[in-house]
Formats: structure tokens, C-alpha cells, sequence
């Protein structure tokens, strides 16, 4: 799940553990905006950037695209299987390449970042992305990253925001399709926590453990995180620096340009509504920056008093 903005480096080093949140739990996920506004707001956009752009993509950087769950099922999460496939064979007849988080990581350590390349997610590991999306991303040599928190995965923790949870993908399918190759598995906590309320050996043992726990699982070096609905502070990227990870994505949206830093990277969420413009427009750079409401919208739900400067910009 990724819908909040990252606290600035101060607040997160500050922020009290809460009552109603004491167990981490993240209240009230579900996507950043009431879907009709936010669908309206990014329909705006997307007409705004075809007229400047003539609907020509911004070369520079690279892009990191997100998915949940690709589903019929009436979930904020769940982008339809139909839609998924067309943008996805969009992509192709753009002639894009399409790579997992890894492999954006090489590229961008080595100073590349080639037009016409984006990287895919998938975060916490539902079951129907490898029933409706892996089809597709193998049919067009696609490949993509899937963020699991590990304790969910487990069965020993369980998402907040669900009463009858989504079917999650089993250890042994998870070991399978990571050694197939389309889909590679990386790191999202154990528990699925708002790091941010959690106290710093709790918030450390996230980061670490679920590490651990994945590579265990695969046999193989875990190298990459995601910050549970990309809540994240100075705090954070230091656990996970200090955990031993290469680079961690955020749900900031945005470019990322190589030299920048790899453990603040910047991804932009596709959503149920999004149309065929609108997909184009935030594969194009239309949506490089958050929706005005957003940062006002998450202050209300969070409670939190979250800044208007992130720390991906304040960190730069
Ligand atoms: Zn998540």
C-alpha cells in the first residue's frame, strides 16, 4: 500500500508512538484522493500535458511505475485486468522496454538512464498479479519487482485497510516465480508498519528483518526496499542504508535521474481510473509531481502534520 507522503527528516525522528496506531497499523490506507476527485484532477493533467508536450515523452530520466492488484474486484488497490493489458501493450507498441527495479538500479548507478526504458512494481505480493499480470508481462518480455511484507506473507500479520483480505501469493510460489525470472521479489517490512509511530529498534527490525526473511526464502542477496505507503523520514533511510540495502523506492512521484539517491527513489502510482491518456501522460512525465490536494488531503487523514517539503527533495 502507498498512498502518504513522507515526513521531513526532523518529524520522523520525533513523531510519539500513538495509541490507536501503537501497532504500527496504517489508518485508513486506501488511495490519496476520494477516486472522483482524484480521477478528475489527473484527467486535467493529462489534457495539460498533451497540449504541451503534444504528447511527445520526456526523455530525461527514468520512470518507476506502480501497481497494486490487478483484479476486477471493486478495490482502490485493483487496476482491471482489461486496462492493465492495454497499457502494457501500449508500452510495447511504443517500443518500451520494460525492467525490474534491479535492473533500473544498475542503470542509474552507472549513470544511464535511456529514454523509452521504465521500470514496473507491484507492491505487497497479492495473488493476482501472477494470475492476471504475469501472462501479460511474459507474453511481451516484460519484467517487474514485487515489494512483500514478510509477515504478511507469513500469515502472522495481516493489512489494516482489508476486512476480507485479498488471496496473497504462497512462500512456495514466491520461491518459484523468483527463479523464473519475470517477477523478482524484494523487501517491504514484516508487518506492513507506519515506520514513522514505530520506536527505532521496532522501525530498525522492520527494515532488517524483512531482509532477512526474503533472502532466506530466495537464497539470494535482497537489495532493494519499499517504505510501507512511502512513509518515510531521515530515520528510515538510514535503517535501511544501514540494513544493508542498495536502493528503496518511495511513493513520491517523479523522475529519477542518475547521481541522485538511490534509497529516496520516486515512483508514480497507476490507479483504477486511469485512462489510456492518462497512462500515457504518467509513462510521458505529465505527473511528475503530486496532485495539489494531496499534501493537504494526507495532512487530514494522517493526523500527522505532514510538511509540504519532502525529504526527497530536502535529502537532494
Ligand atoms: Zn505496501
Amino acid at each position: 500500500m502507498c498512498s502518504a507522503r513522507p515526513a521531513s527528516g526532523a518529524r520522523a525522528t520525533s513523531v510519539p508512538s500513538r495509541p490507536s496506531t501503537r501497532r504500527g497499523a496504517i489508518p485508513g490506507v486506501g488511495p490519496t484522493l476520494p477516486a472522483p476527485i482524484k480521477a478528475a484532477a489527473t484527467r486535467t493533467r493529462s489534457a495539460w500535458w498533451l497540449i504541451r508536450s503534444r504528447g511527445r515523452p520526456d526523455g530525461a530520466g527514468l520512470r518507476i511505475l506502480f501497481y497494486h492488484r490487478v483484479s476486477d474486484d471493486d478495490d482502490a488497490l485493483a487496476v482491471s485486468p482489461r486496462r492493465f493489458r492495454q497499457q502494457m501493450e501500449l508500452l510495447a507498441a511504443e517500443s518500451y522496454e520494460v525492467i525490474d527495479l534491479a535492473s533500473a538500479v544498475d542503470l542509474l548507478d552507472r549513470g544511464l538512464s535511456p529514454p523509452r526504458v521504465v521500470a514496473l512494481n507491484f507492491d505487497d505480493g497479492f495473488r493476482d498479479v501472477a494470475e492476471n499480470a504475469l501472462p501479460v508481462l511474459e507474453r511481451l518480455g516484460f519484467r517487474a519487482t514485487v515489494f512483500l511484507p514478510t509477515g504478511v506473507i507469513d500469515g502472522t500479520a495481516s493489512f489494516a485497510w482489508y476486512e476480507r483480505q485479498p488471496p496473497l501469493l504462497g512462500w512456495d510460489e514466491v520461491v518459484e516465480l523468483d527463479r523464473a525470472g519475470t517477477l523478482s521479489f524484494e523487501a517491504h517490512t514484516v508487518t506492513h508498519p507506519n515506520l514513522l509511530l514505530l520506536h527505532d529498534p521496532a522501525s530498525r527490525y522492520e527494515i532488517a528483518q524483512s531482509k532477512l526473511d526474503l533472502e532466506t526464502k530466495l537464497g539470494r542477496p535482497v537489495e532493494a526496499f519499499c517504505y510501507p505507503a512511502g512513509l518515510f523520514g531521515e530515520r528510515e533511510r538510514r535503517f535501511v542504508a544501514e540494513s544493508g540495502f542498495r536502493a528503496a523506492v518511495s511513493c513520491e512521484p517523479g523522475v529519477n535521474l542518475p547521481g541522485e539517491d538511490l534509497l529516496t527513489l520516486r515512483r508514480r502510482q497507476i490507479d483504477p481510473a486511469d485512462r489510456r491518456l492518462d497512462f500515457r501522460a504518467k509513462v510521458g512525465g505529465g505527473h511528475d509531481t503530486p496532485l495539489p490536494l494531496r499534501g493537504l488531503y494526507r495532512r487530514v487523514r494522517y493526523g500527522e502534520g505532514a510538511p509540504l517539503r519532502s525529504p526527497a527533495a530536502a535529502m537532494r
